[in-house]
């Protein structure tokens, strides 16, 4: 593979510039008679550069083929897909935020491409207990903590809270019971779980590293005090 492409790395977020050095692909063409005809499996491994992480990434496709003059050629988009390693696209986010938030966020991305309904729905409950323990806001319906939500949240995340819930049938399922199943399209599931990255990005993320960047001003205020004080009387 000559040349390279820009990859997040699933395990520590780091964005790489990936080359040949740290991509490999194998694939197995196959027929031997199968109901489909002339198929391939294409794999590739992905291995991230920080030498703080030196992950791997495993995926592989499912192709159909033709053969051409030069050799032969994957017909059209991937069969199936398969994310083997790691198993889902859950981003890596920190402890910090609360666990059954992140376990229910963490099963939705596992789930997502299995069964959207089922992804939906723990993402429902992830967005409901973001905003009940981030916002302190208990209301049962879901459609009734988002609405409360209004006025206390900046624009864009607004916005984007209610693009979601604007959409199909998670829009229209809004109001129900948060455990109750609702039929979704697998881009709507991904879309839920999209709103609840960016709400833990800007919400927990946010606030913690603004902490943490105040902390350390008040740290080195407070080393630099003492120093500034004794200043005078040191003087000869
Ligand atoms: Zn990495």
């Amino acid at each position: 593979m000559a040349e390279s492409f820009n990859w997040n790395c699933p395990y520590c977020n780091h964005a790489a510039t990936i080359t040949s050095s740290n991509f490999s692909t194998f694939t197995n063409y196959f027929d031997d008679g199968n109901k489909d005809g002339s198929l391939a499996i294409w794999s590739s491994v992905t291995v991230c550069p920080n030498n703080e992480c030196k992950e791997y990434a495993i995926k592989a496709r499912l192709y159909k083929v033709k053969n051409v003059p030069s050799g032969r050629q994957f017909i059209g988009n991937s069969l199936i897909t398969w994310q083997l390693k790691p198993q889902s696209k859950a981003k890596p986010f920190p402890s910090y935020i609360p666990k059954q938030i992140l376990d229910d966020y963490q099963e939705a991305c596992l789930i997502n491409d299995l069964s959207p309904k089922a992804s939906a729905t723990l993402s429902r409950r992830a967005l409901q207990g973001i905003i009940r323990h981030y916002w302190g806001i208990k209301k049962s319906r879901l459609q009734d903590a988002i609405n409360e939500l209004k006025g206390k949240v900046d624009q864009s995340t607004w916005e984007a809270i209610d693009a979601v819930r604007s959409i199909g049938n998670i829009g229209a399922h809004m109001e129900k019971d948060i455990n109750l199943i609702i039929d979704v399209e697998p881009n709507e599931a991904e879309l839920l779980i999209g709103l609840i990255e960016i709400l833990l990005k800007d919400w927990y993320i946010a606030k913690h590293e603004r902490e943490q960047h105040l902390k350390s001003i008040v740290a080195v205020a407070t080393a630099k005090k003492p120093a500034k004080e004794s200043k005078p009387a040191d003087a000869p």
